[in-house]
């Protein structure tokens, strides 16, 4: 049996009494619609449902600063600053004056003003002196804008963002039209691009949802921003990054060197450039195979008699960065309170595997300081004037750049 789908006169109903139940307006948020329709604004806003719907997002989050993307009369404004707490604060961003000056008067009558900023302008270039300015995250986005330039919002709604931000696009469904492979329409390939994006983007977990109602068919996505990636934030990835990064920096600073001068000796640590960074990067094979523990064994030394060029040298010092770093994750797995025993100088210790990976990711920073000292005393111009700037800090910057 054929039962007859509900329609848009059904969704209207629906919608209305929805509305009645869960969403009474007030008599500012009905002047706001009344006001876009005497202006002959499309009828694009959200539905009073729909804007519920983003007060209870916002609310259930506790978000105390939301971005808009998107303003026009002010309506979806007004919900989302009415769930802001004291104190909150709420951005939105306008390309055109008219309803921005529009938006103003309706959400100044609601009593929202003094929360509510509006910025006027292309929203992509709002967006970016948002970030040049360094503006504190925001807790929710609701990104309600031209969607052919969705991807771009979406990109930097995740830069302005923390840990556990929401990020809502509505209108992603496009009456169906985003399963639409091919139609060079922008709009269609806009949504789809974003989508393929958040497929993609190893920070965002991601719902879809259709939607009917009284703005007929559409849909939203809610996604939420996760942690930095590991190499960004967890302590022990950036200790094992950086410490690599740097050693690498200072052999790459020796590159130009003379033989003599990459063997001059000197009293200091293990007495020259190669020497110091032969002991650094012997120490990372060695303990990257003590962390391992038996059945590993430690493999030869290369502190030896064998002399290696920088460039040589480069090259050990990749394989031993991998091997550390696979030793680190395996010890991870095993747990870093893990005890384990060391022999060093005939006498045996135990250590946790949490204080034997930041003892050697920090092993390599006074040796390095001393091959800066040598490299300083060398009186080399274009390098002992341009010692590399190598700490942690700098590593973000440059892995970033
Ligand atoms: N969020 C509103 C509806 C927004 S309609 C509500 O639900 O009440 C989309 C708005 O985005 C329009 O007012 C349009 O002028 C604005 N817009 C379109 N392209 C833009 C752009 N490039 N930059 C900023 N705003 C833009
Ligand atoms: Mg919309």
């Amino acid at each position: 049996m054929n039962t007859p789908q509900p329609s848009q006169s059904t969704w209207d109903a629906v919608d209305r009494a929805l509305e009645q139940w869960l969403a009474p307006q007030d008599e500012a948020l009905q002047a706001t619609t009344m006001s876009a329709e005497r202006a002959g604004l499309p009828r694009i806003a959200v539905s009073p449902a729909q804007g519920r719907l983003l007060e209870v997002l916002a609310r259930a989050i506790g978000a105390r600063r939301i971005l808009e993307i998107g303003t026009l009369a002010g309506f979806s404004t007004i919900w989302l600053a009415r769930a802001l707490p004291p104190g909150g604060s709420l951005v939105t961003l306008e390309l055109d004056p008219g309803r921005a000056q529009l938006a103003h008067e309706n959400i100044d009558r609601a009593g929202c003003g003094e929360m509510v900023r509006i910025v006027v302008g292309p929203a992509a270039e709002s967006l970016e002196s948002l970030r040049a300015m360094c503006a504190p995250p925001f807790d929710l986005v609701f990104i309600d804008a031209d969607r052919e330039r969705c991807l771009a919002y979406l990109e930097h709604a995740i830069a302005l963002s923390r840990p556990g931000t929401l990020i809502i696009v509505d209108n992603a469904v496009h009456r169906g039209r985003v399963i639409e492979q091919g139609t060079g329409e922008p709009s269609v390939e806009g949504v789809r691009a974003m989508m393929d994006a958040i497929q993609r983007h190893p920070r965002l977990k991601a719902a879809g949802i259709q939607t009917v109602g009284a703005k007929g068919y559409d849909g939203l996505v809610l996604a939420l921003v996760g942690d930095a990636p590991r190499a960004e934030s967890d302590p022990l990835d950036i200790l094992l990054r950086h410490d690599a990064w740097a050693t690498r920096e200072v052999l790459r600073a020796c590159a130009g060197l003379t033989d003599e001068q990459w063997h001059r000796r000197f009293e200091i640590g293990p007495g020259s450039l190669h020497d110091a960074l032969t002991h650094i990067v012997g120490a990372m094979l060695r303990w990257a195979d003590r962390i391992d523990g038996p059945p590993t064994e430690l493999r030869p030394s290369i502190e030896g008699d064998v002399q290696r060029t920088p460039a040589e040298l480069l090259v050990i010092l990749d394989a031993a960065a991998a091997d550390l770093a696979a030793s680190a994750e395996r010890a991870r797995a095993r747990g870093l309170g893990t005890e384990f025993a060391v022999t060093l100088a005939g006498q045996t210790h135990r250590f946790t595997l949490g204080a034997a990976l930041v003892h050697v990711t920090t092993h390599g920073m006074h040796h390095r300081a001393q091959c800066l000292n040598m490299l300083r005393h060398l009186s080399v111009p274009g390098v002992s004037d341009r010692l590399p700037e190598i700490d942690p800090l700098d590593w973000q910057l440059q892995a970033r750049a």
